[in-house]
């Protein structure tokens, strides 16, 4: 693509939808002066994820999207629409020139914790859309159509069931990324009277969100455990800032073994030995609350032996961050386009059976919005 790798005027900027590694992987490799535009909270959170992780983004953005706030970047008009997604702030985009008008959709759902969003955007869309570039992870092959989605509250009282059911602690397996998902682990973690315990990184990403809505550190019912992976990165890096800001909540191995059964803990297979050793696993049930398919790479593969191994159970409980059809088909009845160009899916020639007016594009091939 001209202007990512070498210089190019003809790319006048980068617009960031959202943080997801599938949305940003490139940011990187784009020529120096290059501006970006992404939301202000999104712009925080991949700077903790670049930290805790080293898959994040660390970037001083040109501006920040800002819903329905239009702005200009040469010829183009721009507009982002908040929406709802498994990413916290995270836009369509309307790009307008010449008269002509594409709305690139952006992942996004109508089941999350923010459906008001979707909402909003079927009751006023924008007018007059002669493209629109629309996601479509779940069209894949097998669906028929139908499947309605999981929503975040289903999960939320699945959850509760599952909690209820534990006599020891719960491992809760979750991107901490997925904001919509925190919540919904705090609420069922009340709902079943346990204390929620976060890691730094969870801890650092719900405080970036800059919301105090989002269960955070300081909240009456929320621990921080500091795992040791976590806590030699605080050492090397000599950000001591970043433990001191959670020290009157931090949770410790005692407090873990006594309080077991009241806790449901953010868990990562990096963490197995370190909670195996501290011994606050007697009576655990582990909670799966990613896509599935991970389960299938190595590392679930290693998680799932080391849970066998300590006889301990595990329940997959889980929302998809994307639309079910029936949601993109009203979403595109809704803004009745010119055309539609599928993205973001693994059956774009299966789009044309639940929408209209598609238009499939193959990767990399240029084409005329006119
Ligand atoms: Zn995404």
């Amino acid at each position: 693509m001209p202007g990512l790798s070498g210089h190019d005027p003809s790319l006048v900027g980068v617009i960031l939808t959202h943080p997801h590694l599938d949305h940003f992987g490139l940011a990187r490799k784009v020529q120096a002066g290059v501006p970006f535009f992404v939301g202000k909270a999104a712009q925080r959170i991949l700077r903790e994820a670049a930290f805790f992780t080293g898959t994040g983004l660390t970037i001083e953005p040109a501006g920040h999207l800002r819903h329905r706030e239009a702005f200009t970047l040469g010829p183009f008009t721009i507009t982002p629409y908040l929406i709802d997604h498994s990413a916290f702030d995270s836009y369509c985009i309307l790009v307008e020139a010449e008269e002509q008008r594409l709305l690139y959709s952006g992942d996004l759902r109508a089941h999350g914790r923010k459906p008001g969003t979707f909402h909003e955007l079927l009751h006023d869309p924008p007018a007059n859309v002669d493209v629109l570039i629309i996601e479509g992870t779940n069209i894949r092959p097998g669906v028929d159509g139908t499947e309605h989605a999981v929503t975040e509250t289903d999960v939320e009282n699945a959850c509760v069931e599952t909690f209820k059911a534990t006599p020891g602690m719960v491992l809760d397996l979750f991107s901490p990324q997925n904001i919509d998902r925190l919540v919904t682990m705090y609420r069922a973690a009340i709902r079943s009277d346990r204390d929620l315990v976060l890691d730094l990184y969870a801890a650092a990403v719900a405080s970036a969100t800059g919301r105090e809505t989002i269960p955070q550190a300081h909240w009456d019912r929320v621990r921080v455990y500091l795992p040791n992976s976590q806590r030699t990165r605080v050492i090397e890096s000599g950000e001591f800032h970043r433990t001191d800001a959670v020290r009157p909540r931090r949770i410790f191995p005692e407090e873990l073994r006594e309080k077991a059964g009241k806790l449901v803990m953010i868990f990562r297979a990096s963490m197995a030995r370190e909670m195996e050793q501290v011994g606050c696993l007697e009576g655990a049930h582990a909670v799966w609350s990613m896509w599935p398919g991970y389960l299938d790479e190595l590392s679930g593969q290693r998680l799932k032996s080391f849970l066998d191994r300590l006889g301990i159970g595990m329940t997959i409980r889980h929302a998809s961050g994307h639309a079910a059809i029936p949601d993109l088909q009203r979403l595109v009845a809704a803004l009745a386009p010119g055309k539609v160009v599928p993205i973001h899916s693994s059956a774009g020639d299966r789009f044309h059976e639940f929408v209209p007016g598609v238009e499939q594009h193959a990767d990399g091939e240029w084409w005329n919005v006119a």
